[in-house]
Protein backbone atom coordinates (compact mmCIF):
# COMPACT_ATOMS: atom_id res chain seq x y z
CA UNK A 1 0.00 0.00 0.00
CA UNK A 2 0.86 3.66 -0.99
CA UNK A 3 1.12 5.31 2.33
CA UNK A 4 -0.31 8.77 2.37
CA UNK A 5 -0.82 10.88 5.70
CA UNK A 6 -2.23 14.30 5.69
CA UNK A 7 -1.84 17.33 8.28
CA UNK A 8 -4.94 19.37 7.96
CA UNK A 9 -4.95 22.13 10.20
CA UNK A 10 -7.98 24.89 9.95
CA UNK A 11 -6.64 28.48 9.77
CA UNK A 12 -8.35 29.61 12.77
CA UNK A 13 -5.33 29.68 14.99
CA UNK A 14 -1.53 29.95 15.16
CA UNK A 15 0.36 27.08 14.74
CA UNK A 16 1.29 25.85 18.13
CA UNK A 17 3.10 22.64 19.90
CA UNK A 18 0.04 20.17 19.35
CA UNK A 19 -0.20 21.13 15.95
CA UNK A 20 3.18 20.56 15.46
CA UNK A 21 3.61 17.04 16.92
CA UNK A 22 0.61 16.03 14.56
CA UNK A 23 2.11 17.38 11.31
CA UNK A 24 5.45 16.02 12.91
CA UNK A 25 4.00 12.46 13.54
CA UNK A 26 2.49 12.13 10.13
CA UNK A 27 5.57 13.68 8.21
CA UNK A 28 7.58 10.88 10.14
CA UNK A 29 5.32 8.06 9.51
CA UNK A 30 5.30 9.22 5.53
CA UNK A 31 9.02 9.49 5.33
CA UNK A 32 9.26 6.03 7.08
CA UNK A 33 7.19 3.89 4.56
CA UNK A 34 8.42 6.11 1.53
CA UNK A 35 4.88 7.39 1.92
CA UNK A 36 3.55 10.96 0.92
CA UNK A 37 2.91 13.76 3.49
CA UNK A 38 -0.06 16.13 2.34
CA UNK A 39 -1.37 19.60 3.75
CA UNK A 40 -4.81 20.00 3.52
CA UNK A 41 -6.41 23.82 4.30
CA UNK A 42 -9.53 23.22 6.08
CA UNK A 43 -10.53 26.99 5.97
CA UNK A 44 -14.26 26.23 5.98
CA UNK A 45 -15.03 27.94 9.01
CA UNK A 46 -14.92 31.42 7.44
CA UNK A 47 -15.56 33.62 10.63
CA UNK A 48 -12.67 32.49 12.60
CA UNK A 49 -10.72 32.31 9.39
CA UNK A 50 -7.54 34.94 9.25
CA UNK A 51 -5.15 35.14 5.86
CA UNK A 52 -2.34 35.54 9.10
CA UNK A 53 -2.89 32.46 10.38
CA UNK A 54 -2.23 30.89 6.70
CA UNK A 55 1.13 32.92 6.57
CA UNK A 56 1.99 31.94 10.28
CA UNK A 57 1.40 28.06 8.65
CA UNK A 58 3.96 28.42 5.80
CA UNK A 59 6.54 30.35 7.88
CA UNK A 60 6.60 28.08 11.19
CA UNK A 61 7.10 25.05 8.77
CA UNK A 62 9.70 26.51 6.31
CA UNK A 63 11.56 27.39 10.20
CA UNK A 64 11.13 24.13 11.43
CA UNK A 65 12.87 22.49 8.43
CA UNK A 66 10.27 19.98 7.44
CA UNK A 67 7.53 20.29 4.75
CA UNK A 68 4.89 18.21 2.54
CA UNK A 69 5.09 16.75 -0.55
CA UNK A 70 1.76 17.76 -2.11
CA UNK A 71 0.06 21.13 -0.94
CA UNK A 72 -1.63 24.41 -1.57
CA UNK A 73 1.85 26.18 -2.36
CA UNK A 74 3.53 22.90 -3.81
CA UNK A 75 0.80 21.59 -6.02
CA UNK A 76 -0.04 18.08 -6.38
CA UNK A 77 -2.33 15.38 -8.76
CA UNK A 78 -5.46 16.00 -5.77
CA UNK A 79 -5.32 20.31 -6.62
CA UNK A 80 -6.90 22.17 -5.41
CA UNK A 81 -5.72 21.59 -1.42
CA UNK A 82 -7.57 24.67 0.16
CA UNK A 83 -11.13 23.15 0.88
CA UNK A 84 -12.63 26.63 0.38
CA UNK A 85 -11.83 26.27 -3.45
CA UNK A 86 -13.52 22.53 -3.49
CA UNK A 87 -17.14 23.52 -2.23
CA UNK A 88 -18.77 21.93 -5.58
CA UNK A 89 -17.54 18.53 -4.22
CA UNK A 90 -18.89 18.79 -0.57
CA UNK A 91 -22.64 19.75 -2.46
CA UNK A 92 -22.24 16.51 -4.75
CA UNK A 93 -21.32 14.37 -2.51
CA UNK A 94 -23.91 15.61 0.55
CA UNK A 95 -26.99 15.33 -2.35
CA UNK A 96 -25.02 11.79 -3.11
CA UNK A 97 -26.26 10.86 0.41
CA UNK A 98 -29.38 12.98 0.67
CA UNK A 99 -30.73 10.61 -2.42
CA UNK A 100 -29.40 7.35 -0.44
CA UNK A 101 -31.47 8.37 2.35
CA UNK A 102 -28.19 8.57 4.60
CA UNK A 103 -28.98 12.42 5.51
CA UNK A 104 -31.91 14.60 5.09
CA UNK A 105 -33.28 18.32 5.06
CA UNK A 106 -33.38 19.93 8.46
CA UNK A 107 -35.74 23.70 7.93
CA UNK A 108 -35.37 23.99 11.67
CA UNK A 109 -34.66 27.51 12.07
CA UNK A 110 -32.20 29.18 14.61
CA UNK A 111 -35.32 29.90 16.73
CA UNK A 112 -36.61 26.43 18.00
CA UNK A 113 -33.16 25.56 18.22
CA UNK A 114 -31.94 27.60 20.82
CA UNK A 115 -36.15 26.62 22.32
CA UNK A 116 -34.77 23.21 22.43
CA UNK A 117 -31.26 24.24 23.85
CA UNK A 118 -33.13 25.91 26.25
CA UNK A 119 -35.87 23.38 27.18
CA UNK A 120 -32.97 20.62 27.17
CA UNK A 121 -31.03 22.66 29.35
CA UNK A 122 -33.87 23.34 32.14
CA UNK A 123 -34.65 19.83 32.11
CA UNK A 124 -33.04 17.03 33.90
CA UNK A 125 -33.48 14.67 30.75
CA UNK A 126 -30.31 13.51 29.41
CA UNK A 127 -31.22 13.72 25.73
CA UNK A 128 -28.69 16.82 24.34
CA UNK A 129 -28.81 18.05 21.36
CA UNK A 130 -30.58 18.14 17.78
CA UNK A 131 -33.71 16.06 18.86
CA UNK A 132 -34.44 14.73 14.90
CA UNK A 133 -37.70 16.55 14.46
CA UNK A 134 -37.19 16.84 10.26
CA UNK A 135 -35.59 13.48 9.63
CA UNK A 136 -39.08 12.06 9.18
CA UNK A 137 -40.04 14.01 6.35
CA UNK A 138 -40.69 12.71 3.64
CA UNK A 139 -37.68 13.48 1.57
CA UNK A 140 -39.93 13.93 -1.90
CA UNK A 141 -41.59 17.07 0.05
CA UNK A 142 -38.20 18.41 1.51
CA UNK A 143 -36.48 18.59 -2.08
CA UNK A 144 -39.51 20.57 -3.53
CA UNK A 145 -39.45 22.79 -0.24
CA UNK A 146 -35.44 23.45 -0.97
CA UNK A 147 -35.96 23.51 -4.62
CA UNK A 148 -38.46 26.61 -4.00
CA UNK A 149 -36.32 28.44 -1.84
CA UNK A 150 -36.57 27.65 1.52
CA UNK A 151 -33.52 27.35 3.77
CA UNK A 152 -32.09 24.03 5.04
CA UNK A 153 -29.25 22.46 6.34
CA UNK A 154 -28.22 18.98 5.71
CA UNK A 155 -27.73 16.49 8.54
CA UNK A 156 -26.55 13.20 8.50
CA UNK A 157 -28.53 10.35 10.12
CA UNK A 158 -26.76 8.34 12.51
CA UNK A 159 -28.48 4.88 13.16
CA UNK A 160 -31.08 4.91 16.43
CA UNK A 161 -29.95 1.40 17.29
CA UNK A 162 -26.84 -0.82 17.09
CA UNK A 163 -23.68 0.66 17.60
CA UNK A 164 -20.49 2.14 15.47
CA UNK A 165 -16.77 0.47 15.88
CA UNK A 166 -13.87 1.50 14.79
CA UNK A 167 -10.22 0.20 15.38
CA UNK A 168 -7.33 2.89 16.21
CA UNK A 169 -4.06 1.36 15.32
CA UNK A 170 -2.77 2.77 18.86
CA UNK A 171 -5.90 2.90 21.16
CA UNK A 172 -7.50 -0.84 19.72
CA UNK A 173 -10.83 -1.25 19.34
CA UNK A 174 -13.38 1.62 20.16
CA UNK A 175 -17.04 1.17 20.14
CA UNK A 176 -20.03 3.84 20.49
CA UNK A 177 -23.44 3.05 21.05
CA UNK A 178 -25.26 4.66 18.78
CA UNK A 179 -27.85 6.58 21.17
CA UNK A 180 -24.73 7.99 22.65
CA UNK A 181 -23.55 9.39 19.29
CA UNK A 182 -24.63 12.67 18.99
CA UNK A 183 -27.48 13.33 17.08
CA UNK A 184 -27.24 13.99 13.40
CA UNK A 185 -24.82 16.54 12.78
CA UNK A 186 -24.86 18.87 9.93
CA UNK A 187 -22.87 18.29 7.45
CA UNK A 188 -24.16 21.21 4.94
CA UNK A 189 -24.97 24.72 6.22
CA UNK A 190 -28.16 26.33 4.85
CA UNK A 191 -25.44 28.99 2.84
CA UNK A 192 -24.28 25.68 1.23
CA UNK A 193 -20.90 25.88 2.79
CA UNK A 194 -20.13 22.48 4.47
CA UNK A 195 -18.76 21.26 7.89
CA UNK A 196 -15.90 20.19 8.97
CA UNK A 197 -17.09 16.41 8.93
CA UNK A 198 -18.21 16.43 5.59
CA UNK A 199 -15.41 17.99 3.77
CA UNK A 200 -12.88 16.15 6.29
CA UNK A 201 -14.39 12.70 4.42
CA UNK A 202 -14.83 13.67 0.91
CA UNK A 203 -11.38 14.94 1.03
CA UNK A 204 -9.22 12.28 2.71
CA UNK A 205 -11.49 9.81 0.29
CA UNK A 206 -10.70 11.68 -2.64
CA UNK A 207 -7.36 12.28 -1.60
CA UNK A 208 -6.55 8.49 -1.33
CA UNK A 209 -5.69 9.33 2.19
CA UNK A 210 -4.29 5.68 3.95
CA UNK A 211 -4.05 6.53 7.48
CA UNK A 212 -5.55 9.51 9.48
CA UNK A 213 -3.47 10.17 12.48
CA UNK A 214 -4.86 13.52 14.41
CA UNK A 215 -5.36 14.73 18.27
CA UNK A 216 -7.66 12.26 20.29
CA UNK A 217 -10.09 15.28 21.53
CA UNK A 218 -11.37 13.94 17.48
CA UNK A 219 -12.28 10.86 18.99
CA UNK A 220 -15.85 11.53 19.44
CA UNK A 221 -15.84 13.08 15.59
CA UNK A 222 -15.21 9.57 14.69
CA UNK A 223 -18.07 7.64 14.79
CA UNK A 224 -19.71 10.19 12.39
CA UNK A 225 -16.91 9.26 9.93
CA UNK A 226 -17.37 6.17 10.28
CA UNK A 227 -21.08 6.31 9.59
CA UNK A 228 -20.73 8.40 6.24
CA UNK A 229 -18.08 6.41 5.17
CA UNK A 230 -20.15 3.59 5.08
CA UNK A 231 -23.23 5.84 3.65
CA UNK A 232 -20.54 6.61 0.84
CA UNK A 233 -19.77 2.92 0.15
CA UNK A 234 -16.36 3.95 1.02
CA UNK A 235 -13.36 1.95 2.74
CA UNK A 236 -12.35 4.20 5.72
CA UNK A 237 -8.26 4.73 5.98
CA UNK A 238 -6.88 3.61 9.11
CA UNK A 239 -7.02 5.90 12.28
CA UNK A 240 -4.65 7.01 14.85
CA UNK A 241 -5.29 9.18 17.37
CA UNK A 242 -2.52 10.59 19.14
CA UNK A 243 -2.00 10.70 22.85
CA UNK A 244 -2.62 13.95 24.45
CA UNK A 245 -0.26 16.81 25.41
CA UNK A 246 -0.90 17.98 29.05
CA UNK A 247 1.08 20.90 31.20
CA UNK A 248 3.27 20.05 33.82
CA UNK A 249 -0.05 20.11 36.27
CA UNK A 250 -1.71 17.61 34.56
CA UNK A 251 -4.40 19.68 32.42
CA UNK A 252 -4.12 19.84 28.57
CA UNK A 253 -1.32 21.67 27.61
CA UNK A 254 -2.37 25.56 27.31
CA UNK A 255 -1.22 29.47 27.17
CA UNK A 256 -1.53 28.85 30.86
CA UNK A 257 1.64 26.52 31.35
CA UNK A 258 3.81 28.91 29.08
CA UNK A 259 4.73 29.51 25.78
CA UNK A 260 2.57 27.06 23.42
CA UNK A 261 2.46 28.96 20.06
CA UNK A 262 5.58 27.70 17.78
CA UNK A 263 6.30 31.91 17.18
CA UNK A 264 6.79 32.81 20.82
CA UNK A 265 9.30 29.99 20.91
CA UNK A 266 10.83 31.31 17.91
CA UNK A 267 11.07 34.64 18.70
CA UNK A 268 12.82 33.33 22.55
CA UNK A 269 15.70 31.65 20.62
CA UNK A 270 14.73 27.97 20.40
CA UNK A 271 16.20 26.30 17.33
CA UNK A 272 14.26 24.30 15.30
CA UNK A 273 16.42 21.11 15.79
CA UNK A 274 15.57 21.37 19.39
CA UNK A 275 11.53 21.88 19.18
CA UNK A 276 11.57 19.00 16.26
CA UNK A 277 13.18 16.75 18.28
CA UNK A 278 11.25 17.53 21.56
CA UNK A 279 8.20 17.60 20.20
CA UNK A 280 8.47 14.28 18.07
CA UNK A 281 9.12 12.46 21.76
CA UNK A 282 5.89 13.67 23.15
CA UNK A 283 4.02 10.26 23.51
CA UNK A 284 6.39 8.65 21.08
CA UNK A 285 9.60 6.79 22.15
CA UNK A 286 12.43 6.23 20.13
CA UNK A 287 15.46 4.67 21.07
CA UNK A 288 15.93 3.79 24.95
CA UNK A 289 18.64 5.89 26.48
CA UNK A 290 19.52 8.45 23.39
CA UNK A 291 17.53 12.25 23.39
CA UNK A 292 19.69 13.63 20.44
CA UNK A 293 18.37 12.65 17.31
CA UNK A 294 18.77 14.08 13.93
CA UNK A 295 15.31 14.31 11.44
CA UNK A 296 16.81 11.94 9.47
CA UNK A 297 17.06 8.91 12.26
CA UNK A 298 13.24 10.09 13.36
CA UNK A 299 12.46 9.45 9.60
CA UNK A 300 13.79 6.65 9.85
CA UNK A 301 13.15 4.87 12.88
CA UNK A 302 9.46 6.25 13.53
CA UNK A 303 6.56 3.45 13.41
CA UNK A 304 3.03 3.48 14.82
CA UNK A 305 3.95 0.87 17.44
CA UNK A 306 6.28 3.72 18.77
CA UNK A 307 3.13 5.71 20.23
CA UNK A 308 1.74 5.88 23.47
CA UNK A 309 -1.66 5.49 24.71
CA UNK A 310 -0.77 7.33 27.60
CA UNK A 311 -0.76 11.09 27.62
CA UNK A 312 2.43 12.93 27.30
CA UNK A 313 3.41 15.61 29.68
CA UNK A 314 5.35 19.25 28.07
CA UNK A 315 7.96 19.45 30.08
CA UNK A 316 9.93 23.00 29.61
CA UNK A 317 13.10 22.64 31.35
CA UNK A 318 13.71 19.37 29.16
CA UNK A 319 12.47 21.55 25.65
CA UNK A 320 15.48 24.09 27.74
CA UNK A 321 17.83 21.47 27.82
CA UNK A 322 17.41 20.27 24.47
CA UNK A 323 17.90 23.83 23.04
CA UNK A 324 21.26 24.27 24.88
CA UNK A 325 22.51 20.62 23.46
CA UNK A 326 21.49 22.23 20.09
CA UNK A 327 23.46 25.29 20.42
CA UNK A 328 26.43 23.62 21.88
CA UNK A 329 26.77 21.38 18.53
CA UNK A 330 26.37 24.49 15.82
CA UNK A 331 29.42 25.34 14.30
CA UNK A 332 31.05 28.89 15.47
CA UNK A 333 29.84 30.30 11.91
CA UNK A 334 26.36 28.79 12.08
CA UNK A 335 25.59 29.79 15.57
CA UNK A 336 26.99 33.83 14.40
CA UNK A 337 24.54 33.53 11.87
CA UNK A 338 21.55 32.66 14.59
CA UNK A 339 22.65 35.18 17.15
CA UNK A 340 23.30 38.11 14.75
CA UNK A 341 19.19 38.67 14.33
CA UNK A 342 19.00 38.98 18.19
CA UNK A 343 22.17 41.00 18.71
CA UNK A 344 20.64 43.58 15.90
CA UNK A 345 17.55 43.47 17.63
CA UNK A 346 19.38 45.02 20.42
CA UNK A 347 21.00 47.48 18.73
CA UNK A 348 24.41 45.83 19.30
CA UNK A 349 25.39 45.14 15.39
CA UNK A 350 23.66 46.70 12.25
CA UNK A 351 20.33 45.52 11.04
CA UNK A 352 22.95 44.52 8.23
CA UNK A 353 25.97 43.96 10.26
CA UNK A 354 29.03 44.82 8.51
CA UNK A 355 32.36 42.17 7.72
CA UNK A 356 33.64 43.82 10.48
CA UNK A 357 31.06 43.05 13.01
CA UNK A 358 30.12 39.46 11.63
CA UNK A 359 33.95 38.51 12.06
CA UNK A 360 34.02 39.84 15.39
CA UNK A 361 31.01 38.39 16.85
CA UNK A 362 32.35 35.03 15.22
CA UNK A 363 35.57 35.25 17.39
CA UNK A 364 32.94 36.00 20.46
CA UNK A 365 31.04 32.32 19.91
CA UNK A 366 33.69 30.00 21.45
CA UNK A 367 33.13 32.44 24.41
CA UNK A 368 28.83 32.64 24.68
CA UNK A 369 28.85 28.99 22.77
CA UNK A 370 28.88 26.99 26.25
CA UNK A 371 26.72 29.72 28.23
CA UNK A 372 23.71 29.74 26.04
CA UNK A 373 20.52 28.39 27.11
CA UNK A 374 18.89 30.36 24.13
CA UNK A 375 19.70 32.73 21.18
CA UNK A 376 17.50 35.37 23.15
CA UNK A 377 20.35 35.23 26.17
CA UNK A 378 23.29 36.95 23.57
CA UNK A 379 22.44 40.52 23.90
CA UNK A 380 22.90 40.32 27.50
CA UNK A 381 25.90 38.31 27.61
CA UNK A 382 27.71 39.73 25.09
CA UNK A 383 26.86 43.76 25.30
CA UNK A 384 30.61 44.37 27.09
CA UNK A 385 31.74 42.96 24.25
CA UNK A 386 30.41 45.94 22.48
CA UNK A 387 30.38 48.80 24.61
CA UNK A 388 31.66 49.51 28.11
CA UNK A 389 28.72 48.47 30.87
CA UNK A 390 27.54 51.52 33.48
CA UNK A 391 29.75 51.55 36.30
CA UNK A 392 29.04 48.90 38.81
CA UNK A 393 28.20 49.92 42.33
CA UNK A 394 31.78 49.58 44.54
CA UNK A 395 30.24 46.60 47.08
CA UNK A 396 30.20 44.30 43.00
CA UNK A 397 34.13 44.97 43.77
CA UNK A 398 34.63 43.71 46.79
CA UNK A 399 34.96 39.68 47.26
CA UNK A 400 34.14 37.94 50.41
CA UNK A 401 36.40 39.14 53.41
CA UNK A 402 38.37 41.74 51.77
CA UNK A 403 37.47 45.80 51.73
CA UNK A 404 36.86 48.18 49.71
CA UNK A 405 40.87 49.00 50.03
CA UNK A 406 42.36 45.65 49.56
CA UNK A 407 39.52 45.40 46.43
CA UNK A 408 41.07 48.74 44.58
CA UNK A 409 44.69 47.67 45.18
CA UNK A 410 43.87 44.05 43.71
CA UNK A 411 42.32 45.60 40.95
CA UNK A 412 45.15 48.17 39.88
CA UNK A 413 47.62 45.53 40.43
CA UNK A 414 45.25 43.43 37.83
CA UNK A 415 45.35 46.14 35.66
CA UNK A 416 49.01 47.19 35.61
CA UNK A 417 50.19 43.31 35.17
CA UNK A 418 47.85 43.26 31.62
CA UNK A 419 50.06 45.02 29.59
CA UNK A 420 52.88 43.00 30.57
CA UNK A 421 51.16 40.09 28.88
CA UNK A 422 50.50 38.73 25.38
CA UNK A 423 47.16 37.69 25.21
CA UNK A 424 47.43 35.54 22.20
CA UNK A 425 48.86 33.36 25.21
CA UNK A 426 46.58 32.34 27.45
CA UNK A 427 48.26 29.88 29.54
CA UNK A 428 51.21 32.33 30.13
CA UNK A 429 48.69 35.22 31.03
CA UNK A 430 46.90 33.02 33.66
CA UNK A 431 50.48 31.66 35.03
CA UNK A 432 51.49 35.37 35.77
CA UNK A 433 48.08 36.18 37.18
CA UNK A 434 48.56 33.49 39.63
CA UNK A 435 52.00 34.14 40.61
CA UNK A 436 50.86 37.82 41.30
CA UNK A 437 48.28 36.86 43.52
CA UNK A 438 50.94 34.71 45.48
CA UNK A 439 53.03 37.39 45.55
CA UNK A 440 50.33 39.81 46.80
CA UNK A 441 49.19 37.37 49.21
CA UNK A 442 45.72 37.01 47.80
CA UNK A 443 43.62 33.72 46.11
CA UNK A 444 43.63 33.92 42.27
CA UNK A 445 39.87 34.15 42.50
CA UNK A 446 40.12 37.58 44.40
CA UNK A 447 43.00 38.93 42.27
CA UNK A 448 40.38 38.34 38.97
CA UNK A 449 36.92 39.31 40.75
CA UNK A 450 37.58 43.22 40.85
CA UNK A 451 39.39 43.21 37.00
CA UNK A 452 36.33 40.99 35.78
CA UNK A 453 33.34 43.34 37.01
CA UNK A 454 35.14 46.21 35.76
CA UNK A 455 35.48 45.01 32.39
CA UNK A 456 32.30 43.05 31.78
CA UNK A 457 30.15 44.35 34.22
CA UNK A 458 29.15 41.45 36.08
CA UNK A 459 30.62 38.91 38.87
CA UNK A 460 29.80 36.01 36.30
CA UNK A 461 31.02 36.80 32.70
CA UNK A 462 32.22 34.49 29.85
CA UNK A 463 36.07 33.27 30.38
CA UNK A 464 37.67 37.14 31.24
CA UNK A 465 41.24 36.84 28.91
CA UNK A 466 39.27 35.92 26.11
CA UNK A 467 37.23 38.61 26.31
CA UNK A 468 40.05 41.21 26.81
CA UNK A 469 41.78 39.87 23.91
CA UNK A 470 38.41 40.63 21.76
CA UNK A 471 38.12 44.11 23.31
CA UNK A 472 41.47 44.94 23.49
CA UNK A 473 43.90 45.65 26.56
CA UNK A 474 43.62 49.20 26.10
CA UNK A 475 39.75 49.25 26.60
CA UNK A 476 40.30 47.27 29.23
CA UNK A 477 42.61 48.99 30.97
CA UNK A 478 40.35 52.32 30.23
CA UNK A 479 37.31 50.80 31.99
CA UNK A 480 39.50 49.15 34.88
CA UNK A 481 40.95 52.94 35.02
CA UNK A 482 37.19 54.08 35.10
CA UNK A 483 36.42 51.06 38.13
CA UNK A 484 39.62 52.85 40.14
CA UNK A 485 38.77 56.25 40.17
CA UNK A 486 35.38 55.39 41.60
CA UNK A 487 37.09 53.45 44.35
CA UNK A 488 38.95 56.22 45.14
N1 LIG B 1 -9.25 20.63 10.51
C1 LIG B 1 -9.11 19.75 11.64
C2 LIG B 1 -8.21 20.45 12.65
O1 LIG B 1 -8.20 21.62 12.67
C3 LIG B 1 -8.57 18.42 11.17
C4 LIG B 1 -8.81 17.29 12.12
C5 LIG B 1 -8.44 15.98 11.46
O2 LIG B 1 -7.23 15.77 11.31
O3 LIG B 1 -9.32 15.25 11.04
O4 LIG B 1 -7.51 19.88 13.42
ZN1 LIG C 1 -35.01 20.10 11.69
Amino acid sequence: MQVRVRYAPSPTGLQHIGSVRTALINYLFARANGGTFVLRLEDTDRTRFSEDYVKNLYDTFEWLGFYWDEGPDVGGPYAPYIQSERFQLYQEHAMRLVEAGAAYYCFCGEERLAGLRAAQEGSDSADLGYDRHCRGLDPREAADRVAAGEKAVVRLKIPLEGSTKFHDLVLGDIEWKNEDVSPDPVLLKSDGFPTYHLANIVDDHLMRITHVMRAQEWIPSAPFHIVMYAAFGWEPPQLVHLPMVLGPDGHKLSKRHGATAVDEFRKKGYLPEALVNYVSHLGCSFEEGRDLFPLADLERLFKIERLNKAPAVFDYQKLEWYNGQYIRMKGDAELRDLVLPFLAQEGLVAEAPSEAQRSFVLSAMPLVKERLKFLSDAPAMMRYLFEAPPLPAAEEFISKKLDKARAAELLAAGAALLSACDLSDLPATEARYRAEAERLGAKFGDLMAPLRVAVTGSRVSPPLFESIALIGADEALARAGKALASLG
